[in-house]
């Protein structure tokens, strides 16, 4: 069996945060701090909503209530 690496420089370049931070790239350490936090990846987020930096699930919640899913792909 193949190890598996990060690939960083992909991830950073497919991520869809607008903010500045250690992890961006790192996804692991980007989940595992939202997570902590009772939050969710700026990835999850409509651009707007992303920029407005309200990473909590409750704020998910309602956007998904009110668009749906299909910004996720
Ligand atoms: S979502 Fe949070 S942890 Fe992830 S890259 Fe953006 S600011 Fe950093």
């Amino acid at each position: 069996m193949t190890a598996k690496t990060c690939n960083v420089d992909h991830n950073k370049s497919t991520c869809t945060c607008s903010f500045s931070c250690g992890r961006k790239g790192l996804c692991c350490e980007c989940v595992e701090y939202h997570r902590s936090r009772g939050e969710m990846p700026g990835c999850y987020f409509p651009k707007d909503a992303e920029r407005g930096g309200d990473r909590s699930i409750a704020n998910f919640i309602n956007i998904v209530k009110q668009k749906g899913t299909a910004f996720l792909t």
